[in-house]
């Protein structure tokens, strides 16, 4: 089912989903299953898995010269998404992104999702690769998230990117896009932030997910702000915990967003790992039930390591 069937189907009532990231290469999907097995019991809407590209690194060759080799640490979305749906029956989100996809290589993710009967995508960009500075297209791919929701959207009207296909299958994909409440790192400012964000959804997105934030006025603004601007598809929270002290300066330099003075506060007062985790579930909690309180259609947990933290929150709030 559609994410914007299942928030439709919620008649208002808060939904809750979970992101994880697909196994390391070598490990068994039995590992991804040890951290959702414990939180099925809160029902999750859907789950989201995340798509890692690949890194490029130097091997050193016998003649002192160095390869350059593309390693993938995390394969395989597209069928962690079948497995997840096959083993839970529950609806997986698949991120799909521009780097370093040709728009045929795209075409064929999307044709195999149809087929495994994934009706949610969510369309994103992705990073430049750690050892490069700025985001490279394929030379055959998407430069911005925008085209990507473009190929989704036309595939949905059954137009292929090899153009002899005449009377292509219509796909009918849910498209999420990412939305930044604290402004996308690399955008000159919130307004140009918010132009490029409307026509993502101009262009055929149906909702969208945020990144993680730590203060939930940050949301609401983001919220009333794409309101004024006629953006109005769900917009659904990402909430990630804070864990330890060093995730203080890790978070901001990672994800470009702001820790709350009384967040890094309780978490500077800590003087164990065992005492930063309940500081910042705490605070998860507190944001969960805000976000609730003031109506979000979903929210949505961003795993990463710590399903014990977000269990714990659940727990609380059901
Ligand atoms: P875009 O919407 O393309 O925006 C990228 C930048 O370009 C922004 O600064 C935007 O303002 C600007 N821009 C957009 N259009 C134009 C234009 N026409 N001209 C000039 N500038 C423009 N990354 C992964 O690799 N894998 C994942 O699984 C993943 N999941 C994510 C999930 C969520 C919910 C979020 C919020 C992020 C996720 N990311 C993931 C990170 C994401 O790929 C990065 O934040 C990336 O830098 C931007 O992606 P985007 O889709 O927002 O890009």
């Amino acid at each position: 089912m559609k994410v914007t069937e299942h928030i439709q189907q919620a008649k208002g009532k808060t939904l809750f989903s979970f992101e994880v990231l697909p196994p390391v290469k070598g490990k068994s999907i039995e590992s991804l299953f040890g951290v959702l097995d414990p939180l099925m019991e809160f029902n999750p809407s859907f789950i989201n898995v995340t798509y890692h590209r690949s890194e490029q690194i130097f091997k050193r060759k016998a003649n002192g010269t160095f390869d350059r080799i593309d390693i993938r640490k995390r394969p395989g979305t597209v069928g962690i998404c079948a497995a997840i749906m096959n083993h839970y029956k529950v609806d997986a989100v698949p991120h799909l992104i521009c780097g370093g996809f040709s728009m045929d290589e795209t075409e064929n993710a999307l044709i195999d999702l149809n087929f495994l009967g994934i009706d949610n995508v969510l369309a994103l960009r992705g990073d430049p690769p750690k050892n490069e500075k700025y985001f490279q297209p394929d030379p055959h791919g998407h430069h911005y998230a925008i085209d990507l929701v473009k190929q989704i959207e036309k595939l949905n009207r059954g137009q292929y990117v090899e153009e002899e296909i005449a009377d292509g299958v219509k796909t009918d994909f849910c498209i999420g896009v990412a939305g930044y409440p604290e402004k996308h790192y690399e955008s000159p400012n919130p307004d140009l932030d918010m132009m490029y964000l409307k026509n993502k959804i101009e262009a055929g997105a149906d909702y969208i997910t945020t990144q993680m934030f730590f203060d939930n006025s940050k949301y609401h603004a983001f919220v009333k702000k794409c309101r004024e601007e006629n953006v109005d598809v769900p917009i659904i929270p990402g909430l990630k915990p804070i864990t330890s002290k060093k995730q203080l300066s890790g978070i901001p330099s990672l994800f470009h967003v702001d820790i709350p003075n009384d967040l890094a506060i309780e978490m500077m007062k800590c003087n164990n790992d065992k005492d930063s985790e309940k500081v910042g579930e705490e605070w998860l909690y507190q944001q969960t039930k805000d976000l609730i309180d003031s109506g979000a259609p979903v929210v949505h947990f961003y795993t990463l390591g710590k399903p014990h933290i977000i269990y714990n929150v659940m727990k609380r709030i059901l």
